[in-house]
């Protein structure tokens, strides 16, 4: 039998860190992450056999759970008809008809590949509507790897940003400006010395990269009232809220219309997909019936576009958001309680079925709180829920996912392991 450890050796001979994507790597947790070799419901199996209950869900996509028959049997189907046609295809019609009428601001879109493609797309469009080329970000929200995305806040809010990666050419960064989450006064201070030279506002509406953390009340609103202001388009990067926090994403659950939005994850229902779409005046702007360039030869492929479909069949059946925030609820619920027994200093954040852990007595609010809850301890916490079959996203500054496989079997498995190791934390 091939073992993680053997597999993670030849990885790192061949793959920079052994991954294809940063996170997995356990870089930030410590030890060496498990290589999955099938997943169903809500759990996975590594090669050595180890079950583990699983609440990254592939990072989100996974909302029904593994493996789901439905849209198994959709990409079978699809398959058999061929895997990519370099043409248009009905199911990319069926899937722009979907996502407009489920998500209140989308009026056209486009299909891309990743969530990445999206948000880099997403502010070519408003760079080239709005002639201006500056754009406004959040500490501690990513947007995928293009590079106006990997900047972080200069050493004051007005100050030019600043590369988080080398091969970000300082060019590019000094035009990404940096704003702290949920804080309206410094947005309103940014605004109005730089207001004109701003072409977009690109946010998480539930910020799902520094840990989970909900918008104050009123702050996405605040944000739409000043940049209708300032003429600024306000893009939501639904790429995990999407179909998640509520069927119409987070600008459905807080009533907020975006002018565009960023999907990716649950779209393709695991296949590679992402999307972008908003109100037609700029979406008509995309070539080919506008002049700002946009293109992708697996866009809109067959097979995703299958998955995809079945997926949001699947999400759309009645009560399905009640029944998976329930999930999400039974989950946080516990854990506060099995953390209280222990005296063990732990808040939860939880939007639906999107949720955060935070070894802090605090409720967090913001990103410089996030930074100062206890790392080491959620750490010890992964490593000792690992143990004991459970997977939870490793790394302190991820949002955690359910999906509508989780039953209260999985649920209560999980508490169980939760109550042993708020116990080795607390020692
Ligand atoms: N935006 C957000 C909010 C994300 O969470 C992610 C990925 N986790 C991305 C964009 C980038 O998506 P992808 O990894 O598919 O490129």
């Amino acid at each position: 039998m091939t073992s993680n450890h053997e597999l993670f050796q030849r990885a790192q001979a061949v793959l920079p860190g052994g991954v294809n994507s940063p996170v997995r790597a356990f870089k930030s947790v410590g030890g060496e992450p498990f290589f999955t070799a099938r997943a169903d419901g809500p759990f996975l199996w590594d090669v050595e056999g180890k079950r583990y209950i699983d609440y990254v869900g592939s990072w989100g996509p996974m909302i029904v759970g593994h493996n789901h028959p439905r849209v198994r049997e959709a990409v079978e189907r699809a398959v058999r008809d061929g895997l990519s046609f370099g043409t248009p295809c009905p199911a990319e019609v069926t899937m722009a008809e979907t996502i407009v009428s489920l998500v209140p601001s989308i009026e056209m879109v486009r299909m891309v590949n990743s969530g990445t493609e999206a948000t880099m797309s997403a502010i070519r469009l408003a760079r080239g509507a709005t002639g201006r080329s500056k754009i406004v970000k959040f500490e501690g929200c990513y947007h995928g790897h293009g590079d106006s995305f990997l900047v972080k806040a200069g050493s004051g809010a007005l100050t030019f940003g600043v590369p988080t990666s080398p091969g970000v050419p300082k060019a590019s960064a000094d035009l990404t400006l940096t704003l702290p989450y949920n804080d309206i006064d410094a947005a309103r201070t940014l605004f109005t010395e730089q207001g004109n030279d701003i072409a977009c506002l690109i946010i998480e509406p539930v910020a799902g990269n520094m840990n989970c953390i909900p918008p104050k009340d009123g702050y996405l609103q605040a944000l739409r009232d000043l940049c209708t202001q300032h003429g600024v388009l306000l893009i939501f990067d639904e790429v995990m809220t999407g179909f998640r926090v509520a069927l119409g994403g987070a600008q459905a659950h807080y009533g907020i219309m975006p002018d565009l939005t960023c999907f990716g994850k649950i779209i393709g229902g695991g296949m590679p997909v992402g999307a972008y779409g908003g109100r037609r005046d700029l979406m008509q702007q995309i070539a080919p019936s506008g002049p700002i360039y946009q293109a992708g030869t697996l866009s809109g492929n067959p097979v995703a576009m299958a998955a995809g479909l079945a997926m949001l069949e699947l999400i759309r059946e009645e009560g399905f958001y009640e029944r998976l925030a329930a999930r999400a609820r039974l989950l946080t619920d516990g854990l506060v309680a099995v953390a209280a027994e222990t005296g063990t200093p732990f808040s939860v954040n939880r939007v639906g079925g999107m949720f955060g852990l935070f070894f802090t007595s605090e409720t967090v609010e913001s990103y410089e709180q996030a930074t100062k809850a206890d790392v080491g301890a959620f750490n010890r916490f992964f490593h000792a829920m690992l143990d004991r079959g459970v997977y939870l996203a490793p790394s302190a500054f991820e949002a955690g996912f359910v999906s509508s496989a989780h039953d209260d079997n999985a649920i209560a498995q999980t508490l169980d392991a939760a109550r042993e190791a708020f116990r080795l934390v607390a020692a």
